[in-house]
């Protein structure tokens, strides 16, 4: 669905805080990677856990990446010191103060039980925790927030499918399952088996591809996982005929502008293909990915890539939030006012 809304023409100077202030939803977000150094090393220290990083500041130093492993093995490190319940809570609690106030009115986050669990951590207290806390963001503050359980692809299908066994008595507590971690060499099609079950159950299905990975990869997580949106999907530019495939079924992309700079997927943002992907009447959002480690979270990306990247405007932007609310999984009458919303903030821009 496209929009009928005739955008105003808005000058360039009065875009960042219109960016600000859109009501937008955010559908690619790793909890685990809104950790910030500060609160690992509050969590380190209630818990007993050794890092092996002396301080925050040296720890923020090792977040100089060059690709998308080098992030990973990091990442893991910081989500040792998640050990109860009150720990992902707090966590979950706290990416969601920073999406309130960011006008996000929707978050999907993604969760990774495998990177729990392989340390004994059990399945239980990672949802409810997590649970918890978009229950409570919801009530208090009035955003609205759910869950996607992502497989890690380094490791097996088998793992994958004990995991969602796992899961299965809290199926109430997520949406959908999702693909992530390394992508090279672990292309969509090892995971047929579990994301065909997955659709069994009705549940919602994404997957990381396209960020490292080849268009081939994009094409088998619509063809052999049937997925519903894509994350990152980026590579997709290579290939003329996915492109309009993308188009054609409206699969939604959740872009992360500032992850692509840090882990080198575009060497500057200015060289993004965000408006690329805009003209071509696909429907491209923005994201966040892992905003402690990539310099920011929502509006940060909105206002960089727009100060950054050439030829965005307020239609572009009024495009990039109006998708992000249409590809969500709200509720239709939700998904409506969100909209609403978003054309008065236009209107009185
Ligand atoms: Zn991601």
């Amino acid at each position: 669905m496209t929009t009928t809304f005739q955008v105003p023409d808005i000058e360039a100077s009065r875009l960042p805080a219109l960016l600000e202030a859109m009501p937008k939803a955010e559908l690619h977000m790793h909890i685990e990677g809104s950790l910030e150094p500060e609160m690992i090393f509050r969590l380190a220290q209630r818990n007993g856990v050794k890092l092996s990083y002396a301080s925050v500041e040296e720890l923020r130093k090792a977040y100089a990446f060059t690709d998308l492993q080098s992030f990973l093995d990091i990442y893991y490190a910081g989500a040792s010191v998640l050990l109860t319940e009150q720990d992902f809570y707090d966590m979950a609690r706290a990416y969601l103060d920073r999406a309130v106030a960011d006008n996000v009115v929707r978050s999907e986050m993604f969760f990774d039980p495998q990177t729990h669990t392989e340390r004994g951590v059990a399945m239980e207290t990672v949802i409810n925790g997590l649970h918890r806390a978009c229950v409570d963001a919801e009530r208090e503050q009035g955003i609205s927030a759910a869950l996607i359980l992502c497989f890690l692809r380094h490791l097996s299908e088998d793992s994958a499918l004990q995991t969602l066994e796992a899961a299965l008595p809290f199926r109430d507590r997520f949406i959908g399952v999702g693909l992530d971690s390394s992508e090279v060499g672990n292309p969509p099609e090892k995971f047929a088996r579990v994301f065909a079950r997955c659709r069994e159950l009705g549940l919602h299905l994404v997957a990381h591809a396209g960020e490292e990975g080849p268009p081939e990869y994009v094409w088998s997580a619509l063809d052999v996982l049937h997925v519903e949106r894509v994350d990152h999907g980026v590579q997709s530019v290579r290939d003329p005929a996915l492109m309009q495939r993308l188009a054609k079924d409206r699969i939604a992309l959740t872009v992360c502008p500032l992850s692509n700079e840090k882990l080198c997927v575009f060497p500057r943002l200015a060289d993004h293909n965000i408006r690329q992907l805009l003209d071509a009447g696909l429907v491209a959002t923005v994201n966040s990915d892992d905003p402690a480690y990539f310099g920011g979270y929502m509006n940060t990306n909105f206002t960089r890539l727009f100060a950054e990247a050439p030829g965005l405007t307020a239609r572009h932007a009024y495009q990039l939030a109006f998708n992000s609310l249409e590809a969500s999984f709200a509720e239709r009458a939700d998904k409506e006012r969100w909209q609403q919303q978003l054309r008065s903030v236009f209107e009185k821009a």
